[in-house]
């Protein structure tokens, strides 16, 4: 019998009104269900916002270090049971357990990032020009927020919005992605257990299109921060404009790597496949096209074939493991049918390009980790996101071409370049159109401390993480204030 996991609304532990749950299942064996998750409905979603709008004033008069306790608390308890919380998340979402650990220690260094902003929360003191006036600038709560949030992050991304919008003063509800809702679970357990009030943090499952539909009409709802596709985000979008509320936007991407002729080409080739195949390449930020200096091409490509080659694909739980399965049939399904789109169009597969199955493949989701060559700028390889381990080779007569090729779409995620020629490189910062940019490091692999956010049909609103995450979750008054009359 599989574990029914419920939501969590005022401060109860409570079945969807419907009384229907839905399966979290293993994408590397889809024999085991994980959990059974509340198939939740709008009527839970009115509980959840009427819990968090009576909580909101109570929460918001706390000092805000008080608040940052409790993210202190539960960063404390999700730390005793790191091994467990990874173990899960790579059944329920496929990431080996290492990446898997790492998600999870990062949502801990998270809660604790922003229960110090509890005590920081800066904001300014400006001079007046006039006498005896003192201005400053007051951080306020904006009330309830809602918090929407995709899988192949299914800890990081719920902690990375939720810390924030808590210790501003804001009470939230959470709609967690259906194939991974067991890793935020377990946020909100810790919180329940740090002795978080009842109605501040109310968590509801149940089908985007269903709960989180209600969830962003909900009148009570002052924002929306929303991480997921760019087809689900601008729906939002349209839908909360005429409302006039706050909201954040976290899509895909289409991540290139350019590497110049002066690079180590070793380092280069595992920058590559650091980028574009661990976590299966589920990540915004996984590098997807790799625009290579043609003086060094062939002998480039000759390295990343040799190390792709070698991945060795399975079980995330087997130790070893370094690519798990796709995370459910609809993304192998999109992964083989892009796969397909690129022969199709005259892109030459030089690796991968099938599905594994047999022995410890056969109930799951598993595919090869696939290299596309002779990928011109209009295929749809070059352009659209897979979201899987599928990386697109082009060939660039020079730095210019490389990065005419590398903005030349839609997206602006991620981005990062392999050279020791100072020049270039500062001329690739400060012209490459994409909201986080490294240099020789791979495309993904950000820190939880700094601005994550990209540009273009990436992202919309105000960045995540770090020192400017709060300007979201918080509307600025002024104070004029004269200290005589
Ligand atoms: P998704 O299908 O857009 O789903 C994201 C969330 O939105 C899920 O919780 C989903 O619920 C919910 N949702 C779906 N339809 C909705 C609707 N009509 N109204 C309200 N909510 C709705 O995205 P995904 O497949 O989970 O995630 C993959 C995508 O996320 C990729 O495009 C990836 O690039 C992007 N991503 C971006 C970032 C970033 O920071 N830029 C980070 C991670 C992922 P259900 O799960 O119930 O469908």
């Amino acid at each position: 019998m599989s574990q029914v996991f419920q939501n969590y609304i005022d401060g109860q532990w409570v079945e969807s009104k419907c009384k229907q749950t839905f399966p979290n299942v293993n994408p590397a064996d889809t024999r085991e269900t994980v959990g059974l998750f509340q198939a939740s409905g709008p009527e839970d979603i009115q509980s959840a916002c009427e819990a968090a709008a009576k909580a909101q004033p109570a929460w918001a008069a706390k000092p805000a270090p008080l608040r940052g306790e409790f993210l202190f608390k539960a960063a404390e308890l999700l730390e005793s049971r790191l091994q467990q919380l990874g173990e899960e998340m790579t059944r329920e979402e496929g990431k080996t357990l290492p990446e898997a650990k790492g998600e999870v220690k990062r949502a801990i260094n998270i809660f604790r990032y922003f229960g110090g902003e509890g005590a920081r929360a800066f904001s300014y003191q400006i001079p007046s020009e006039r006498e005896n006036v003192f201005c400053y600038t007051l951080r306020k709560p904006l009330g309830v927020v809602a918090l929407i949030t995709p899988w192949n992050f299914p800890s990081a991304i719920p902690a990375w919005k939720i810390a924030p919008a808590l210790v501003a003063g804001n009470t939230v509800v959470i709609k967690p992605a259906s194939l991974a809702p067991l890793s935020a679970y377990r946020l909100i357990e810790a919180l329940h257990h740090a002795g978080l009030p009842a109605g501040v943090l109310n968590y509801v499952t149940g089908s985007g299109g269903t709960v989180g539909n209600a969830l962003v009409e909900h009148a009570a709802v002052r924002a929306i921060s929303f991480t997921g596709s760019c087809a689900v985000g601008n729906q939002l979008y349209q839908k909360v404009a005429a409302r006039k509320i706050r909201i954040q936007m976290e899509m895909g991407g289409k991540n290139p790597t350019i590497v110049l002729k002066d690079a180590d080409l070793d380092y280069a080739a595992d920058i590559l496949v650091n980028g574009a195949f661990f976590s299966t390449g589920q990540k915004c930020t996984a590098c997807s096209r790799a625009i290579i200096e043609k003086a060094i091409y062939e002998s480039l490509v000759e390295k990343l074939l040799e190390k792709t080659r070698k991945l060795k694909v399975g079980n995330g739980l087997e130790s070893g493991v370094q690519m798990g399965p796709a995370v459910d049939a609809n993304q192998l399904e999109t992964d083989l049918k892009y796969i397909e789109i690129a022969k199709k169009e005259g892109a030459k597969l030089l690796c991968g390009g099938k599905r594994l199955t047999g022995g410890t493949y056969e109930h799951g989701y598993f595919v090869e980790p696939t290299i596309f060559d002779e990928v011109t700028p209009q295929m749809r390889i070059a352009q659209e996101e897979v979201f899987g381990p599928v990386l697109a080779l082009m060939r660039a007569e020079n730095f210019d071409e490389a990065m005419k090729l590398a903005n030349g779409i839609p997206f602006g995620l991620s981005a990062s370049i392999v050279s020791r020629d100072l020049t270039r490189v500062h001329q690739f910062v400060q012209g490459i159109e994409a909201g986080l940019i490294t240099v020789n490091l791979p495309t993904a692999g950000v820190e939880y401390q700094l601005p994550f956010g990209g540009t273009k049909e990436s992202s919309f609103g105000m960045r995540e993480q770090g020192p400017l995450a709060l300007d979201f979750y918080t509307e600025t008054r002024t104070v004029y204030l004269k200290y005589t009359q």
